[in-house]
């Protein structure tokens, strides 16, 4: 899947690729303007394709390119499209390079997927994407129950994201970035996290809960990678009033 695409000159372009087998893996397209090459629409941004690499010296090309999946719902839809550069965005972020990226790849496909045809929604799908991203990384968030007292649920939860853990209402307090959860909106946050892989995206939450649980990864992803998405910025520039 092709995560990057960046203009080299009037003809070629240098491109990203999320493989099942080696990860992030970064590759020239040489001719890729050229309409006879036929390989401009399977190197675009966000194809899912079949390519034929070619080793060089010191860098990878594309030598062949077909596309099996190019999402046009999603490229005609801007706002789609914004969320879906976002989810390219954390891809190069997050995935590993030189080593197997099946389950990842699995997952950006699916998410994809799932808002490319609007089976699930936008609000839905991107905070699972992000906590099983980080929880994949190696950053798995410890949701069991307060660090202090215990307990495995109250009306008020706190979770904290530089630390990836909860207090309760009665323990916490509202600092070092502490996101405040309902108790339907942190069953869905340890959902992301714990649920099976076929079920991580079976579950509804009202618009409120949503709201909390895309609070809670935004915040938990800025700290864990120590970045500002700007795609996620630019994403929220356009959905939020
Ligand atoms: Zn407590």
């Amino acid at each position: 899947m092709i995560i990057r695409e960046q203009n080299i000159g009037e003809q070629d372009k240098l491109v990203s690729v999320l493989t099942k087998s080696h990860g992030v893996v970064k590759a020239f397209v040489r001719g890729a303007k050229n309409i006879k090459s036929g390989k401009g629409a399977a190197t675009a941004l966000l194809s899912y394709s079949l390519l034929t690499f070619h080793e060089g010296r010191d860098s990878y090309s594309i030598s062949d390119a077909r596309a099996l999946r190019i999402f046009p719902k999603l490229r005609g839809d801007v706002r789609k499209m914004c969320l879906a550069q976002y989810f390219c965005e954390l891809a190069l972020t997050v995935c590993p390079r030189e080593k197997s990226a099946d389950k990842y790849l699995s997952l950006i496909l699916n998410s994809l997927y799932l808002i490319d045809e609007g089976i699930r929604r936008e609000e839905l799908v991107k905070p699972c994407l992000e906590m099983r991203l980080a929880a994949m990384a190696g950053y798995l968030p410890d949701l069991i129950m307060c660090r202090e007292c215990g307990v495995y649920t109250a009306p008020l939860m706190f979770f904290y994201p530089r630390t990836g853990t909860l207090k309760c209402g009665s323990c916490g307090a509202k600092t070092d970035g502490a996101v405040p959860l309902t108790e339907a909106a942190l069953t869905a946050l340890r959902h992301t996290v714990y649920a099976d892989d076929g079920k991580l995206f079976s579950f509804s939450l009202s618009d409120e809960g949503l709201r909390l649980l895309n609070r809670a990864s935004e915040a938990y992803l800025r700290c864990r990678f120590e970045k500002e998405f700007k795609t996620l910025n630019f994403y929220k520039a356009i959905t939020e009033p």
